[in-house]
């Protein structure tokens, strides 16, 4: 693994530096899970039919099947029968003569029409049909929605409520998955306490174990959550290690900047290889990627902001590349005019948190949440998307453009 540990690295170059590695790498296992259990999970290969949909040719509407060669001026045609949805007709069907049907029944054999009952006069004798007909019209035929073989789902797709029903209406009781990633987690810090224990003097409460493994859940990893580790070496060490035996993915917070009490990059560069040290990003500037012995490893900021930011930004996109997920991608980005001014000094590429709407005229605004403090998580549960501003930009004035990216599912599910 390449050493860049010098100056600020970009965020593009790292997000480019941690998908290298995935695309080395081989896929995760794949196992074969029941419909009812596979929401989240990420198909393992493309999912073929194994029937044509519709399954036989039925009905659009409700009305009448007709043979068009018994179609003349004037021509008032007996009912012979009824078709419903589930009850096909099955007799005997008379040359000159129509038959009932209701939508999504099987149009019985020999029809090559059906007219909408609104264009069908009822009388004693039978039905006269007051519209044009064209052969064909109002049948849906079989297959003509997906056709037996096709592939109805590609390899690494997420399986959601857009997905899991059509695989359900194909009769589909088993899909293959990838298995979920591994992921041990902790936090480091001796200020840290667990929510449920009062707090002493000088310490806080543990956000970022809550805010990391709430996210992970969501993406469907399998979670290994160490606690709070203190800012102990010896400690720390015992927490790679177990953490490196189970998971695919080790994440830390705190401990990665420059105090006196930061061990954690110093027990990566031991225990592993650092990749990269520190982004041009704000916040989000204390980062650290590498690999362990065995597992993946991200020793996220201490600020709860700046840790729920590099993991959304950076962790997020690198575990659905080590998931399997290959059509992941963030919400795209967007220009909208700042309400407000947003405070910025050059030098690293800003994520704030902004709140857009449209306004009544149908143009894109955005305002600042306020204080863009790294410890003000507060801004996060305000907001409903980060506004991007350039790595070279100043502070902007309202009324510029300026880019704002909307939250996914994790932020705002
Ligand atoms: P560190 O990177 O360990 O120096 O931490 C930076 C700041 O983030 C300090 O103010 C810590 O108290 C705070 N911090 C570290 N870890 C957490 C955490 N898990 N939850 C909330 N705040 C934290
Ligand atoms: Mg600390």
């Amino acid at each position: 693994m390449e050493f860049n540990t010098a100056g600020l690295i970009s965020l593009q170059d790292a997000l480019d530096k941690m998908h290298g590695h995935i695309a080395s790498k081989a896929p995760p296992e794949a196992e074969s899970v029941p419909l009812t259990a596979a929401a989240g999970r990420i198909t393992a290969a493309p999912v073929r039919s194994p029937v044509f949909v519709p399954p036989f040719d039925n009905s659009a509407m409700d009305g009448y099947a007709v043979r068009c060669a018994d179609l003349h001026d004037g021509a008032v045609l007996p009912v012979a029968g009824k078709a419903f949805a589930g009850a096909p007709f099955n007799g005997e069907w008379p040359a000159g003569s129509c038959i009932r049907i209701m939508t999504g029944a099987p149009v019985p054999q020999g029809a090559d029409a059906v007219i909408m009952q609104e264009q069908a006069e009822v009388s004693d004798a039978g039905v006269r049909f007051t519209a044009d007909v064209q052969p064909g019209q109002n049948i849906r035929l079989i297959g003509d929605d997906i056709k037996q073989g096709d592939s109805v789902l590609a390899k690494g797709v997420r399986l959601g409520a857009a997905e899991l029903p059509l695989l359900a209406s194909l009769g589909i009781e088993q899909v293959e998955v990838f298995k979920p990633l591994k992921v041990a987690i902790f936090s480091t810090g001796d200020e840290l306490q667990p929510v449920g224990t009062p707090l002493q003097e000088g310490q806080i409460y543990d956000t970022n174990r809550f805010a990391v493994r709430l996210m992970l859940e969501q993406m469907g990893c399998a979670v290994l959550d160490l606690g709070i580790i203190r800012d102990d070496p010896q400690a720390l060490r015992h927490a790679f290690e177990q953490a490196d035996d189970y998971a695919d993915l080790v994440i830390s917070s705190g401990g990665v900047s420059v105090g006196e009490a930061d061990y954690t990059k110093k027990m990566l560069d031991e225990l592993g290889e650092i990749g990269f040290w520190k982004l041009a990003i704000k916040p989000g500037k204390p980062f650290a990627f590498g690999k362990l012995k065995n597992a993946w490893f991200c020793g996220l900021p201490g600020n709860p902001v700046s840790a729920a930011l590099t993991f959304y930004q950076m962790v997020q996109p690198f575990i659905a590349g080590l998931s399997g997920y290959s059509s992941w991608s963030l919400p795209p980005r967007f220009k909208a005019k700042a309400v407000t001014p947003f405070n910025k000094s050059p030098g690293r590429l800003d994520f704030q948190r902004g709140i857009f709407t449209t306004s009544a005229t149908g143009e894109l605004e955005v305002h600042s949440t306020g204080h863009q403090g790294s410890h003000v998580f507060s801004s996060f549960s305000q907001a409903n998307c980060f506004v991007v501003l350039e790595r070279e930009r100043d502070r902007v004035a309202a009324g510029e453009w300026v880019d704002v990216e909307p939250f996914n599912a994790l932020l705002r599910g």
